[in-house]
């Protein structure tokens, strides 16, 4: 396992609102490591994965020169630089493996409330603040929209107040920033979430067993998260109407009850979260002795 060769390296945020979220994810997928005295690698300890912690912004680049074979970043950031590579004449840097289901947030137009421009309309010709100067463009251009892009690369909610610009584009969760500022929100532009890219060549032979590994676990995380496995007993003609209120459940397991010909014990994953409404309704059908369990790991 000390053959840098064969050792799988992913990028994540070193610190800010994906770190935990994505140490969180290596951890679950059995990941054990130990941080270099500089606190930039981790070193899996159980695995041959080595974790880098960089600025988020450098991620989408460290994938593309394949210093890394992975990497967790925002949409935001890497619909930023695919644009950015785009125009330097790479068309494919890195190829989008999944959606992590976590980091959510979107790029929002925000108006200052007592100020001229209140929609797209009135963006003609105004400036525009954001810290993704080629999202927006892009934007502006398929709507046909001529502005002046401005970039900052932080703090774009004071621009408008400054004088800098007429409105911004920036990164919204709950809107209390914009709020705070006098910001009215507006027009979405990109909807975002953390997202797990790979190199575009294909990982060398040494590393493509753990590679079909660890993805095979990110699955099984992300599977599990709303995964529920459910047991209860129930009359056998209630089956097929079990089946139907079950909500994205497997083929279940139907095990006879001892000495009791009508019952049987019926075992089921469902996909999705299981609600007190939907055991309600089970019961209505003649369903006893619910229990609903979380589901710790899953391989399929
Ligand atoms: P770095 O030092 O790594 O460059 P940063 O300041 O650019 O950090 P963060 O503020 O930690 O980045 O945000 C990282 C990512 O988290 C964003 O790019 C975005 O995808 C996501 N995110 C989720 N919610 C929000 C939010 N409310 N505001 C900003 N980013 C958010
Ligand atoms: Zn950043």
């Amino acid at each position: 396992m000390t053959d840098q060769g064969s050792r799988i390296k992913i990028a994540i945020q070193k610190s800010g609102r994906l770190t935990d979220r994505s140490l969180e994810l290596l951890e679950r997928c059995g990941l054990k490591y130990s941080r270099g005295r500089d606190q930039l690698i981790g070193f899996g300890e159980n695995m041959p994965v080595d974790i880098l912690l960089v600025r988020d912004d450098d991620i989408p680049g460290l994938v593309r020169d394949e210093v890394c074979d992975f990497g967790i970043v925002g949409l935001n950031v890497l619909e930023e630089r695919r644009l950015q590579f785009l125009a330097e004449g790479r068309d494919q840097a890195f190829r989008v493996v999944r959606a992590l289901d976590y980091g959510h947030c979107h790029l929002a137009f925000g108006y200052p409330e007592d100020g001229p421009v209140q929609s797209l309309a009135g963006l003609q010709g105004r400036r525009i603040a954001t810290s993704y100067p080629r999202i927006v463009q892009d934007f502006l251009q398929r709507e046909g929209i001529e502005a002046q892009v401005i970039e900052f690369s932080g703090a774009v909610e004071i621009a408008p107040g400054l004088g800098r610009a007429d409105v911004i584009c920036d990164l919204v969760s709950t809107g209390a920033t914009l709020a705070a500022n006098r910001l009215r929100e507006g027009e979405t532009i990109l909807e975002s979430q953390a997202i797990l890219i790979r190199t575009v060549r294909e990982v060398p032979a040494a590393k493509a067993e753990w590679v079909t590994r660890l993805l095979q676990r990110i699955d099984g995380v992300m599977q599990v998260r709303e995964s529920k496995y459910v047991m209860m007993n129930a009359p056998v003609s209630a089956l097929a109407e079990i089946a139907r209120l079950l909500p994205g459940a497997d083929a279940p397991t139907v095990i006879p009850l001892e000495g009791r010909g009508d019952k049987v014990a019926v075992h089921v994953v469902c996909r999705e979260n299981v609600f007190w409404e939907t055991l309600e309704n089970l019961k209505l059908v003649g369903a006893s002795s619910l229990l609903v369990l979380p589901v710790e790991k899953m391989l399929p």
